[in-house]
């Protein structure tokens, strides 16, 4: 006999079943996260607040009425949650877009089987996940797209040119990168500041932007450099060249128009570079260094025009690129060599020398100063350079003061506009011709008028230090620069040269005697000796002497020379 208490009560059972089955349903409707729940076929058991709060829903049983992707207006779900139930396997992430009371919002949902009470159920919890999806979208702006003109960065330009090359490994067409640069755009920033530099990008980006087609890009690498790739465009090279060609004027002739900024109508001009590819023939970085190389030539040549990258420019450019190593290397061997080449007065006597550096290549021979000595003064080779200079004079002329046939010459040594702007270029020159006893006034600096005008003040500044203990300076290359006649009064200078230029000319070419002259008259106004450079023939020295210049350097006297053969020049003249 069982007792009632232990005979198994299927009401009692059933109630409990209820029981535990409200008492889920009530935990579970109060859950901070949303769902809904269904039973076996699909039809939905119940929704949660919070659900109903995320979707706006009102907080009735309508849901009793509806298909779970009605009820949410996302149809897909019910496909969704038949293949779920069809499979026994969850969905994980089903993403979707909602707009809930007039916002977008993107929800994530998850679908996967439980059981409830017993019995199977299928679970569907949904997240809001607007926010992360936002921050993500600026994590990716942030990593890929410029912040002050939302171009395209590098990385994403990469990315994009990836994609474009193997388009165009299928299709054989070829495409185009454009590298554009801004003319004197820092001139633009360091007069009317940061803020109107940053307007005038911006304006730039627009513009930019208006005149490519839609699948290519316009990228900023930074600074005012611009990028713009070209898809697409014909298999034939010719004809891709005249297009790109094309659309790189209209870019120019557009980004030359006058731009309106805030404060102020600002004019300016770019420099583009152009590159084609094919395929994957060249890897992105090439494309990009020989787009950026077009656009040094086209700076180079002038500026405010397009230029296309050239082979024969990479040649040239990876020569330069030789040279340079070896001009380092030259420079740690001390493979450099000063000629002298002698100064004359009136009556011929050898008054002082021109120190000029010669460089013996082991496979070019003699590579001459025009050549290294730009290449030095770009990439800073002319400190050292320059310091070995300084260093070399000074220890000839302590030699040269114990041989009575040299103690009175003056060397006059090239200084570069670089050399000059060093912070210590003073103290250097005192401490060598301290180091070598040398008495400061045979020791002539040679400037370009170039330098002088970097920056005037320091000019005079550091040449005022120098020429209060006695160096003297000489102009060179006088005529050629643009030397403002205020800036020569206020320059402690002791003479003019004449550049030989003037000289070669001055018995065909009527200008260049009257400059000759000129010269020479600004010379006497300003106080200033005056010595004529490059003179080669008995008529140029004649026609000199006839202007007043009783100070010659060139050819007709003597030519630059090795040290033992100048040496002896100066013996024989004694
Ligand atoms: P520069 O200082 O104007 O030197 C005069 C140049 O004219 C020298 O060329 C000299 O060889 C050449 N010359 C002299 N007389 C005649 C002549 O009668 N006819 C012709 N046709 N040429 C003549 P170089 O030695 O090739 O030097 C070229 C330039 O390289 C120099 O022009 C100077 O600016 C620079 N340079 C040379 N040595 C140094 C140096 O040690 N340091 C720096 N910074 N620059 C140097
Ligand atoms: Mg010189
Ligand atoms: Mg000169």
């Amino acid at each position: 006999m069982t007792s009632a208490l232990f005979s198994p009560d299927v009401t009692v059972q059933r109630q409990a079943r209820q029981l535990a089955r409200a008492y889920t349903e009530q935990i579970l409707c109060n859950l901070p996260v949303a769902f809904l729940m269904l039973d076996a076929r699909g039809n939905i058991g119940m929704v949660n607040r919070t659900l109903q709060q995320m979707f706006a829903l009102p907080d009735d049983d309508a849901w009793r009425h509806c298909t779970p992707g009605v009820y949410l207006g996302l149809p897909e779900l019910n496909e969704r949650i038949a293949q779920v139930l069809a499979s026994g396997k969850h969905c994980h992430e089903l993403g979707f877009d909602q707009i809930i009371e007039g916002k977008p919002r993107t929800f994530m949902a998850d679908i996967s089987l439980a059981q409830m009470a017993g019995e199977l159920a299928v679970m569907v919890m949904v997240q809001d996940v607007t926010a992360r999806r936002h921050s993500e979208e600026e994590v990716h702006r942030l990593a890929f797209y410029d912040s002050l003109t939302h171009l395209p960065n590098r990385r994403l330009l990469h990315e994009r040119l990836l994609q474009s090359m193997s388009i165009s490994a299928r299709s054989g067409k070829y495409g185009a990168v454009m590298f554009i640069d801004l003319d004197n755009f820092k001139t633009l920033n360091d007069t009317q500041g940061h803020d109107v530099g940053d307007e005038l990008l911006q304006a730039v980006a627009a513009r930019l932007s208006r005149n490519v087609r839609e699948g290519d890009t316009v990228a900023r690498l930074g600074g005012d450099e611009f990028v713009v790739a070209l898809e697409s465009l014909s298999g034939i090279a010719t004809d891709a060249v005249t297009q790109a060609e094309t659309i790189a004027e209209k870019i120019r002739a557009e980004l030359s128009q006058p731009y309106q900024l805030k404060t102020i109508e600002h004019a300016s001009s770019p420099s583009i570079g152009v590159s084609l590819y094919r395929g994957h023939q060249n890897s992105i970085d090439e494309v990009l260094k020989q787009a950026d190389m077009a656009m040094y030539q086209a700076k180079s040549t002038g500026r405010n025009r397009v230029c296309f990258f050239d082979p024969a420019m990479q040649v040239a450019m990876e020569l330069r690129a030789d040279l340079e190593e070896d001009l380092r290397a030259a420079i740690r061997r001390q493979q450099m060599q000063l000629h002298y080449q002698m100064q004359v007065d009136d009556s011929g006597r050898i008054i002082g020398a021109e120190a000029l550096i010669r460089w013996q290549h082991r496979e070019r021979g003699m590579v001459s100063p025009g050549e290294f000595i730009p290449l030095a003064e770009e990439t800073g080779m002319i400190l050292p350079i320059g310091d070995w200079v300084i260093e070399q004079a000074c220890a000839q002329l302590k030699l040269w003061e114990m041989d009575a046939s040299m103690r009175h010459l003056v060397l006059s040594i090239n200084v570069s506009p670089r050399q000059l702007s060093q912070t210590w270029f003073v103290e250097k020159v005192k401490d060598t011709m301290e180091k070598y006893g040398v008495r400061p006034a045979r020791l002539k600096l040679e400037l370009t008028e170039s330098f002088i005008l970097d920056d005037v003040e320091e000019a005079i500044v550091k040449m005022g230090e120098l020429r209060d203990i006695g160096v003297c300076f000489a102009m060179d290359d006088f005529g050629t620069g643009y030397s403002s006649l205020s800036y020569l009064k206020r320059l402690p200078l002791d003479q003019l040269k004449i550049d030989q230029s003037f000289v070669r000319d001055i018995t065909r070419d009527k200008n260049s005697s009257v400059m000759v002259r000129t010269i020479i008259s600004i010379a006497n106004n300003f106080g200033l000796g005056i010595i004529a450079e490059g003179v080669e023939t008995d008529e140029q020295h004649a026609f000199l002497r006839q202007y007043g210049c009783i100070r010659f350097q060139g050819y007709l006297f003597g030519k630059p020379v090795p040290l033992a053969e100048f040496e002896r020049l100066c013996h024989l003249a004694e």
